[in-house]
């Protein structure tokens, strides 16, 4: 596969936004949505917010959510659970972690803002939404205000049509890295119809186009699926070094499961003639940092290239 070689394109750097001048006039500009909060960062600030508020709203004490092993979604919940004095409980992806929890960076914060775990095997994950699983759940837990995995619902979509603003009307397409659905949904509520939204699958599969459209209003929209490098959660030496070359010369980091492999394939695009002479092209940075340091536990052990932080 194709690496740009960023020496080579020009950027400028104002108050921590970003500005890219391509060849073909093309420029592209990224969101810092990452720099939101530390820890609740990026879109998953912007999809708990309007459910934290409802969970407030129906007396609710307890979160309970979804999520696997590195999930930015699980951190997320669980600080902003701590934060906002709700107690949290976070259902697990794989039984096999109980017994590595403190190897576990994301599990290990979670539980260090107090959510309490139950992990089930990946089979059982899968009964997640039934009614049976709901209902033993709340046998166990009593009451508590549900947010569904990568807390995706109308209140998250919600959340998210605020990432764009009227300032953003400027650009001719908007970029985004998708794993359920739901920003980019925000993000097409948001937009303007002279606007593209394209959406980076984080995952094998054209399965999402559903899911977006539960949401979405407009079809002003595409799906790009060259980009999940293997599927969800994976990575290559490839990949590591662009997310290395991009932070050393912008000091803007990338997470590897979402943003590093947007970028990727924004930037490939623009040298493979995708984007039209002219384009002004926003990407969101949507934040993940936090699951670098569950992937670099992955890859020492695997004995390659770490990501950069500093
Ligand atoms: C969860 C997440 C996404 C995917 O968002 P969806 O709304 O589930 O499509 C993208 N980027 C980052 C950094 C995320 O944490």
């Amino acid at each position: 596969m194709f690496f740009f070689n960023l020496n080579s394109i020009e950027f400028l750097v104002i108050n921590q936004q970003i500005s890219f001048q391509f060849p073909n006039e093309i420029t592209l500009h990224i969101k810092r949505e990452d720099m939101i909060h530390p820890f609740v960062s990026g879109n998953k600030f912007r999809k708990l917010k309007y459910n934290l508020l409802k969970a407030k709203e129906e007396k609710k004490i307890k979160l309970l959510t979804f999520g696997g092993a590195f999930s930015n979604h699980i951190a997320a919940v669980a600080y902003a659970g701590k934060d906002n004095n709700f107690e949290t409980i976070g259902i697990i992806r794989g039984d096999e972690l109980e017994s590595y929890i403190t190897e576990n960076p994301t599990l290990l914060f979670a539980q260090e803002c107090g959510m309490k775990f139950q992990f089930v095997s990946r089979e059982e994950y899968k009964n997640k939404t039934t009614n049976l699983f709901i209902e033993n759940l709340k046998n166990r837990y009593g009451d508590f205000y549900l947010i569904p995995e990568g807390g995706a619902n109308s209140l998250a979509v919600k959340g998210c049509e605020e990432i764009i603003t009227e300032e953003d009307s400027r650009f001719s397409h908007i970029c985004c890295s998708i794993g359920t659905g739901g920003t980019i949904s925000g993000l097409i509520n948001a937009s303007h119809l002279h606007q593209k939204i394209i959406g980076f699958s984080s995952l094998k599969g054209e399965f999402l186009s559903d899911d977006i459209r539960k949401f979405a209003v407009k079809n002003n929209w595409e799906l790009v699926t060259d980009y999940h490098f293997g599927g969800y959660g994976k990575i290559n030496e490839e990949l590591v070094r662009f997310i290395n070359d991009f932070y050393k010369q912008t000091t803007i980091p990338l997470d590897p499961i979402y943003t590093g492999k947007m970028l990727f394939g924004i930037i490939d695009l623009i040298e493979k003639g995708y984007f039209p002479k002219g384009a002004n092209i926003l990407a969101i940075h949507t934040g993940g940092l936090q699951g670098i340091k569950g992937m670099n536990v992955y890859l020492k052990k695997k004995n390659l290239q770490q990501i950069i932080t500093q």
